[in-house]
């Protein structure tokens, strides 16, 4: 892929560790640029949003009137990637959500806020996931959710070793509760400017 050849992709900078993807994306050889307002949305061919606090991340996106238009993009097939408080943000269903909080949704899963609970909040482990590679990846958690079920329209790309579910696809979504983006493995961005790629070509 040359950085040319193809739209910017969009990091949703309202909140939480945007620069991190940017960086990631850009060291891709993509142009990946900011994303806070509708107008903005609108030019990005994929979207990475990204970790921070999600309750935060929900009022503000509603406040700046950008929940109606993410929900659209979503809609319409946009490839969009969230980590940890993405993911929240992505998930049908949220527990242990703050009152009031919503989210974007798109994904079928529900994903837990915060699931490690206050000894275990931040960790790290390898995963096995064959969707991005043979080699395993190390995987960095911070306060992070956890995907507790997973309906019909979702599939499960990584588990811990006592079965629960940390990294989904569906269609043009992926979500993971770790934080790639700070590991220096970029496998899931190589991923995610895949499933950007391919919807390129399908409607050109
Ligand atoms: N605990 C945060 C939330 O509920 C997520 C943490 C993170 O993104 N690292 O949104």
């Amino acid at each position: 892929m040359t950085a040319e050849s193809t739209a910017p992709v969009g990091v949703l900078a309202l909140q939480g560790d945007f620069r991190e993807h940017i960086a990631v994306l850009r060291g891709l050889g993509a142009d990946a640029v900011p994303v806070r307002r509708p107008a903005e949305l609108a030019e990005v061919a994929g979207l990475v949003i990204p970790g921070g606090e999600s309750s935060v991340m929900d009022k503000l996106s509603r406040t700046f009137g950008m929940a109606e238009p993410l929900k659209q993009a979503i809609a319409s097939g946009l490839p969009v990637y969230g980590t940890c408080a993405g993911l929240i943000m992505l998930a049908d269903r949220v527990l242990d959500g703050i009152r009031g909080q919503e989210s974007l949704g798109g994904l079928d899963v529900s994903v837990r806020r915060n699931a490690f609970g206050s000894q275990l909040d931040s960790f790290e482990t390898d995963l096995r996931i064959p969707a991005v590679g043979d080699e395993p990846m190390h995987a960095v958690f911070i306060r992070a959710p956890i995907v507790e079920s997973v309906g019909e329209k979702a599939t499960p790309l990584a588990q811990l070793d006592d079965g629960r579910v940390v990294a989904v696809r569906q269609g043009n979504l992926i979500g993971t509760s770790f934080h790639p983006e700070i590991t220096g493995d970029t496998r899931f961005h190589e991923y995610f400017l895949g499933l950007v790629r391919e919807r390129a070509e399908s409607a050109a």
